[in-house]
């Protein structure tokens, strides 16, 4: 027998990672020693119930890795958290995981160009709330402050700092404000979403100028391909920190929120959620509310209560559109 067939074969190598992409069956791993594209075990698919997606942009896996410089996906780390939304479509009604293991949740909005959106804002943070992120807003393009939109930077400096939130004003382009926020989300997995043209690639590139995503017009950017795809994907700014780019997030539902419990995700209604006359109250129709006397009394700000009503009702609706 020649030497060579009984010995034992050596133990592969293997590596543990984040997967920072998915394409289809491919995932983009990030280990120590670089981005190791990989697969996934099979048996993971046949486990994965409720889920559609076993295998999730944040997760933390191990891998066996390939003489190919390929991997093969042996484990996946029990996650932290997730964000989820609803699957559409054949897998209608089952759990999409869109990413895991987030640390925190920021919103951005822009100065001008285009203007902030508070509703779009109330939503995220009731959504982050929920999921116990430590959330916060970033108000970009502090460059373009002027005497007509300086309420737009006061609104946002004037309610959510009291209420706990992180605000961030910064200017992506001249660099204002960028080390306050680059402190922020240095060790973390972070989740920033806001509508196109905040400058969200061009706040990207100065965090990680090799990032060198494409920015302006919309329309040249889907041809560039950044928008092509409905997935998930975190943007390594360091060694340890991520930024997750979630496109879409204006499909995703409240998953797992209910009408009964909105207002737990206000602070400011706190102190008052147990003096409303109905145990019950949903701080909306119902006679003798602590809440809307809170706002009558302008101890809560009458946005902030209607984006309420507003969110309520998209959830009795049972509607799943999130930015609207
Ligand atoms: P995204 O759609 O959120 O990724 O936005 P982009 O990063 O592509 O930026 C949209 C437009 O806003 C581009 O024309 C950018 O040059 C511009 N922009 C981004 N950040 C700033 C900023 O801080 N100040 C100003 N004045 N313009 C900015
Ligand atoms: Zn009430």
């Amino acid at each position: 027998m020649p030497e060579n067939e009984v010995s034992t074969p050596a133990t592969p190598p293997t590596a543990d990672g984040i997967v920072i992409r998915s394409t289809g069956s491919w995932y983009d791993v990030r280990t120590p020693a670089g981005v190791v594209p990989a697969k996934m075990r099979g048996k993971f698919r046949l486990r994965q119930g409720a889920t559609t997606n076993p295998v999730a942009v944040g997760d933390n896996v191990s891998l066996r890795l390939n003489a190919d410089e390929t991997g093969l996906i042996t484990e996946i780390h029990p996650r932290r958290n997730k964000l989820s939304r609803r699957a559409a479509g054949r897998r209608v009604g089952k759990e999409h995981v869109i990413v895991s293991n987030i640390d925190a949740a920021l919103v951005m909005q822009s100065v001008e160009l285009p203007k902030p959106n508070p509703g779009f804002v109330d939503r995220f943070l009731v959504m982050a709330t929920y999921h116990d992120l430590e959330a916060g807003i970033i108000l970009n393009k502090t460059d373009l402050q002027n005497e007509n939109n300086r309420g737009n930077v006061a609104y946002f400096k004037d309610i959510y700092q009291d209420l706990g939130y992180s605000i961030f004003l910064v200017s992506a382009k001249s660099g204002e404000g960028m080390d306050a926020l680059r402190e922020f989300l240095n060790g973390k997995v972070s989740v920033i979403a806001g509508p196109s043209g905040a400058g969200k690639s061009t706040l990207l590139n100065a965090l990680e100028p090799d990032l060198d995503l494409p920015t302006g017009e919309v329309s040249l950017k889907t041809k560039k391909g950044r928008h092509t795809t409905t997935n998930a994907a975190l943007f390594p700014i360091n060694a340890t920190s991520y930024v997750a780019d979630t496109p879409g997030i204006r499909e995703y539902g409240l998953f797992g929120i209910t009408a009964e419990d909105l207002g737990h995700y206000y602070p400011e209604f706190e102190p008052y959620l147990n003096q409303c006359k109905f145990p019950n109250c949903m701080h909306d129709h119902e006679p003798a509310c602590a809440v809307k006397d809170a706002v009558e009394q302008d101890e809560i700000h009458p946005t902030r209560f209607h984006n309420y009503l507003s969110i309520l009702d998209s959830l009795y609706l049972g509607e799943k559109d999130v930015g609207r």
